[in-house]
């Protein structure tokens, strides 16, 4: 189809998409193509003379009128199906409902609709066990359940089957790591395969993360994500996190107790490995009927155990759990030690 262009010589074509993009100007519909020295960039509308001036580049580029292929889109999965069926992206592992009916089906339409997804897999437990992993149902495609899912600019392999992962926390690991400063130290109690750990780690302001998890399968992948993000700070250990607060103690600007289910049994170890005014970021499941006060009831109970002085920064709904339950993050300051 005829379209509207930038003709731009390649050297100079990135800067121009870029500028165009931002200006949204680049008609993603089409594929963008080349000549020997030249790139066709395909716009939606004729670029303003005084937009092409302000790009002060060489005086090579032109709008001119070219063929373009179209960009072919996958189909929807309403338009294959009829319907949306719930699903979980994960990589490239799509997971469905073990329940759902007509899996094949659904399983063909997702991987026509997500053309990189590679398996797709139905969830035959709900999240189960001391390591917090799910055990899948092979359905369609390359039978594996490890997969590189990205998240917040990282990359992390994991094996949804031997390691706990949910990509449904992403903007809430953004929030905590956008807490940490220069020089900060960091324990995360329960790291996984490294979703906070490694994302911390890339902003490299963070002095040390030590990262805990007693699922040597999440260490063994955490090292790798280590690695696979180009990170070095992160002290990756196989531990049971509650023994290592006297190695820690008062080690940390900054405590992540992402164990929703039993976190409070942790309570005292994170105390005591927090360095006064140090915040630690205690997450949990709670009924909505009593979202937040029983849990700081604990948390001032610990404190007061331990001699310190708690401040509560923040109480917060990070999503909902299940009927009338929600997974919630209590962040709180502890402080110099009570006289
Ligand atoms: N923070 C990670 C994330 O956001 O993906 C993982 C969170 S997952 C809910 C909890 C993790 O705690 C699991 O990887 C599990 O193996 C680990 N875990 C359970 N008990 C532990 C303990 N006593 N000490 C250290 N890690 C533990």
């Amino acid at each position: 189809m005829e379209r509207y262009c930038i003709k731009v010589p390649t050297k100079e074509a990135e800067k121009v998409r870029r500028i165009l993009l931002d200006n949204e100007l680049l008609d993603g519909d089409f594929k963008i193509f080349s000549s020997t020295n030249f790139i066709f960039l395909p716009i939606v509308r004729l670029v303003p003379l005084q937009l092409l001036k302000e790009l002060q580049l060489s005086n090579q580029i032109e709008v001119v009128k070219k063929e373009f292929d179209p960009i072919e889109k996958p189909p929807t999965l309403e338009g294959i199906l009829g319907f949306n069926p719930q699903h979980e992206l994960i990589g490239n592992v799509a997971i469905i409902d073990s329940e759902i009916d007509q899996k094949k089906e659904v399983a063909n339409a997702l991987l026509k609709a997500y053309p990189k997804l590679k398996t797709v897999v139905a969830s035959k437990s709900p999240v189960q066990g001391e390591f917090r992993v799910k055990k899948y149902e092979f359905v369609k495609g390359e039978c594996t359940t490890e997969t590189v899912h990205k998240e917040n600019g990282c990359k992390f392999t994991l094996d949804l089957e031997k390691t706990y992962f949910t990509p449904r926390l992403a903007t809430e690991r953004q929030r905590v790591a956008s807490n940490v400063c220069k020089g900060d130290k960091v324990i995360d109690m329960f790291a996984g395969v490294g979703p906070y750990s490694i994302l911390i780690a890339k902003s490299g302001l963070a002095e040390k993360i030590v990262a805990i998890d007693k699922n040597p399968n999440a260490i063994s992948y955490l090292k790798k994500n280590i690695k696979l993000n180009k990170v070095e700070n992160i002290d990756a250990i196989e531990a049971d996190a509650r023994y290592l607060s006297s190695k820690y103690n008062g080690f940390a600007d900054h405590i992540i107790m992402n164990l929703p289910h039993s976190a409070y049994e942790f309570l005292d170890s994170a105390i005591s490995m927090v360095k006064a005014g140090g915040i630690i970021y205690y997450y949990t499941i709670n009924p909505e009927n009593n979202l937040f006060g029983a849990s700081i009831k604990q948390i001032n109970e610990s404190c007061e155990r331990l001699g310190k002085e708690c401040i509560i920064k923040e109480e917060r709904i990070v999503r909902s759990y299940a009927p009338h339950q929600y997974n919630i993050c209590i962040e709180f300051r502890v402080n110099n030690d009570k006289v």
